[in-house]
């Protein structure tokens, strides 16, 4: 005889738009987690919401966690390495200051 189960799924998605993060402009990627687990037939609602719950939260840190090691890579600046704000791009402000003096200082007259 065949064992009857519920099956619960729970997933999780996010577009992320990589301009935001320094990335290349107009592109964007998308994250999906999906987890499911079985239940024996008989249990009841609060399990099987519980159950859901549990494995949303699996799936929203899975989702984050991804998300977090593409654009922690992306907003390093790209000159020193070091942790650039979303809207410096690849090049921290103390780098952009430091390039924009030079691109004046090299203006031929
Ligand atoms: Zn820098």
């Amino acid at each position: 005889m065949k064992e009857l189960k519920k099956s619960v799924t729970a997933s999780y998605s996010r577009k992320v738009n990589l301009a935001h993060y320094g990335g290349p402009q107009y592109e964007s990627a998308d994250f999906f987690a999906s987890f499911s687990e079985e239940l024996p037939i008989e249990s009841d609602k609060e399990t099987a919401l519980k159950t859901y719950k549990r494995l949303h939260k699996q799936a929203r840190e899975e989702v984050e966690g991804c998300v977090e090691e593409l654009t922690s890579s992306m907003n390093k600046c790209s000159n020193c390495g070091k942790k650039a704000k979303n809207q410096d791009k690849l090049i921290c402000a103390h780098c952009r200051k430091g390039f924009e003096g030079a691109k004046k200082n090299n203006k031929p007259f």
